[in-house]
C-alpha cells in the first residue's frame, strides 16, 4: 500500500514531467481514494479500460492516453460524462503520462520497441527527441522484420516497400510518428517504422527510397505505460493488470 501523493510524485519525478511541453497534463489527472496497492495499466482511458479497472477493483488506473487534451472542449457532457461519472463514484484515481512516457530512455515506449524488436539503440533526434535511431546487429530483410514485429507486437504492420535493400539502420518513432519521418532522411537509415501512417507518407518512403512500417497506434504504445506499472509494483510490493482495450489503429 502507498499514500497516493506518494506515488504521483515519485513518478512525477522519474519521467521529469517538467520538461515537457505536452498536449496534455502529465500526472495525477482525477484524484481519487488516498491509498494504492492496486493498479491498472492501459494505453487509452475509454469507457471500457474504466469500467474494467473499476471491476478489478483497481485502487489506480494508470494510462498514456488520459482524458484530458488541449483542443478538447471544457464541457463534461455526454460521453465525457459517462467516463468522469463513473471514475468518481468509483473513487479511482487516474494518472497519465503522454510525452515524458513515449521518451523515458528506459521505461519509455521508444525504449520499450527497442528492446522486444532487438534494436541497438543508438541515440535520439536533437531536435525531436521522440525519435529513436539504432541499428541491428546483422541485417534483415523486410519479411523478416514484418514477421518480428507481428510475434512481439501481436499485429501484422502495413509495409512500404521504398526499397529492396535488408535493413540494418532504422529510426522509429511510437504513436503518430509519422509527421518526423521526413527529418530522419540525413541519418542513412534503411527503414522508418511509427505506429501510423498518412498518405504522403508513402511517397516519402518510395521517392527515399526507405521502408516504412506502420505497426498501430495502440500496438506501439502498450508497453510504456506496461513497463510503468510493473516498475511500480515491484518497488512499492503494489499489485499490477495491464488490460488491453483492443485498437485495430
Ligand atoms: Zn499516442
Amino acid at each position: 500500500m502507498i499514500n497516493r501523493d506518494e506515488l504521483v510524485s515519485y513518478v512525477n519525478k522519474l519521467l521529469k514531467i517538467d520538461i515537457f511541453h505536452d498536449y496534455c497534463p502529465n500526472g495525477l489527472q482525477i484524484e481519487g481514494k488516498p491509498s494504492i496497492q492496486t493498479i491498472v495499466t492501459g494505453v487509452t482511458a475509454n469507457l471500457a479500460l474504466i469500467e474494467k479497472a473499476i471491476a478489478q477493483p483497481a485502487d489506480l488506473m494508470l494510462v498514456h492516453h488520459g482524458l484530458f487534451w488541449k483542443k478538447d472542449p471544457f464541457p463534461i457532457v455526454g460521453l465525457k460524462k459517462a467516463r468522469f461519472q463513473k471514475i468518481l463514484n468509483a473513487d479511482l484515481n487516474v494518472m497519465a503520462y503522454h510525452l515524458p512516457l513515449d521518451s523515458h530512455l528506459e521505461l519509455g515506449n521508444n525504449a520499450q520497441l527497442a528492446r522486444f524488436l532487438s534494436i541497438k539503440v543508438e541515440g535520439q533526434l536533437i531536435e525531436e527527441p521522440y525519435v529513436w535511431f539504432g541499428e541491428f546487429a546483422e541485417p534483415i530483410s523486410a519479411e523478416e522484420f514484418s514477421q518480428r514485429i507481428f510475434e512481439k507486437l501481436g499485429r501484422l504492420p502495413l509495409h512500404i516497400a521504398g526499397t529492396a535493400r535488408k535493413i540494418k539502420k532504422l529510426a522509429w518513432c511510437s504513436g503518430g510518428g509519422q509527421s518526423f519521418f521526413e527529418k530522419t532522411l540525413t541519418l542513412g537509415i534503411d527503414c522508418y517504422f511509427s505506429g501510423e501512417i498518412s498518405e504522403p507518407t508513402v511517397h516519402i518512403a518510395r521517392e527515399a527510397e526507405i521502408h516504412y512500417f506502420a505497426a498501430g497506434h495502440h500496438a506501439t504504445e502498450r508497453y510504456g505505460v506496461k513497463a510503468l506499472g510493473e516498475h511500480l509494483a515491484e518497488k512499492f510490493q503494489l499489485n499490477h493488470y495491464f488490460i488491453d482495450i483492443d485498437n485495430p489503429v
